[in-house]
């Protein structure tokens, strides 16, 4: 199997893609140690140097935590599991890059969807405002756009450090358009380890496995420069799928997916309308008990529930056959609902600030 950065496919054999392309699991007793969610569930899944990381985190020590947005359509649940990791890792001490990846945006998305670089910087402090009101510090953010001619230097650098054979063989194809975009992510995930910035020092990305193929040209560069970099480290998380069975969480399949700005009352009735993985008739749930594996409407509450311990009882119930589909869509839809609330109201505070931000202004 081969896995594209720009494709929407599932990924459904993990086991395979890690053989395939040499990622590590987490080790449980990372898992276990670190007390979020999204590790203690299973949900960031496998990695590359993250050990590293993982030792300045127990040092106490500084390391480098790098992500951003792509400023090209609104963010959904899927979304949100990036900017949930990136301010975990902030409160383990690390040093913050956050990048609103607008030129990025613009040139590696076709023009009937990313038609100029204004329409771009438009998503971008769209995507900004949520990310603030999920918890981003402003302190942490950079603009493509915006940055300084060190940065812009390292980037074309960069382009000496990979050939078109090389280029090729990871993305099986060649686009100008592309190529520019991944010498930017090159440098955002890198530059941070100059030393104009914090010099070199171990750094962890989030990212999904589809993504790997940054993660591996990254790394390969890494090594051919003369700053001593620490080779870049990621961590992969499993995507969110769809409501419906068999797509991942994307803006392509708007009704499967629960957007930051959808109206909470719609954002409840989509779940209400999602796959469950109960049974044909109460009297068999009752007795065969539900199964949360396959079931869309659990997936929101692994992803994003914040209460572990009410969590897993709640799978325990589903198992048992004491907790039915239609109480379990009430409850999930009304998290979902008083979540959507909450965060809109805060993202209109942020809207000013995110728009300074962007514009450079
Ligand atoms: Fe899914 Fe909830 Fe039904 Fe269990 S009870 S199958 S988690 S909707």
């Amino acid at each position: 199997m081969e896995l594209d950065p720009w494709g929407a496919g599932e990924v459904k054999n993990y086991d395979h893609v890690f053989k395939k392309f040499g990622l590590n699991p987490i080790p449980a007793s990372i898992s276990k140690s670190l007390k979020f969610r999204l590790f203690e569930r299973g949900i960031v899944i496998a990695h590359r140097d993250f050990d590293k990381v993982y030792a300045r985190i127990k040092a106490k020590k500084p390391f480098i935590n790098m992500t951003g947005i792509a400023s090209s359509g609104p963010l959904h649940f899927g979304h949100k599991v990036d900017l949930d990791l990136f301010i975990f890792f902030k409160k383990c001490g690390a040093k913050n890059y956050f990048s609103v990846s607008d030129i990025d945006a613009y040139v590696s998305r076709p023009d009937k969807k990313i038609p100029s670089l204004e329409t771009a910087k438009k998503w971008g402090i769209e995507n900004l405002a949520h990310a603030l009101a999920l918890g981003l510090n402003e302190k942490d953010v950079f603009v493509q756009s915006q940055k300084e001619s060190r940065y812009y230097e390292f980037t074309f650098e960069l382009s000496k450090k990979i050939t078109k054979k090389t280029f090729e063989a990871i993305y099986g194809h060649l686009d100008l358009g592309k190529v520019s975009a991944n010498l930017l992510q090159y440098a955002d995930i890198m530059h941070p380890q100059l030393p104009e910035y914090e010099g070199p020092m171990p750094s962890v990305t989030g990212i999904g496995l589809e993504q790997d193929p940054h993660a591996r040209a990254t790394r390969d560069i890494a090594k051919r420069l003369p700053y001593g970099i620490v080779t870049p480290g990621f961590i992969y998380f499993q995507h969110q799928s769809g409501l419906k069975l068999g797509t991942k969480m994307s803006a392509s399949h708007p009704e499967t997916a629960i957007f930051l700005d959808d109206a909470p009352e719609a954002a409840a009735k989509k779940v209400s309308r999602a796959f469950t993985g109960g049974r044909p008739t109460v009297e068999e749930q009752r007795k065969l008990g539900g199964r949360p594996e396959i079931c869309k409407v659990h997936e929101l509450l692994k992803f994003h529930y914040p209460n572990t311990k009410r969590w897993e009882k709640l799978v325990k119930d589903c198992k048992d056959g004491k907790w039915l589909c239609g109480e379990c869509k009430q409850f999930t839809g009304k998290f979902v609902s008083d979540f959507l609330k909450d965060h809109q109201k805060k993202v209109k505070t942020k809207l000013k600030i995110a728009e300074k931000i962007v514009l450079g202004k």
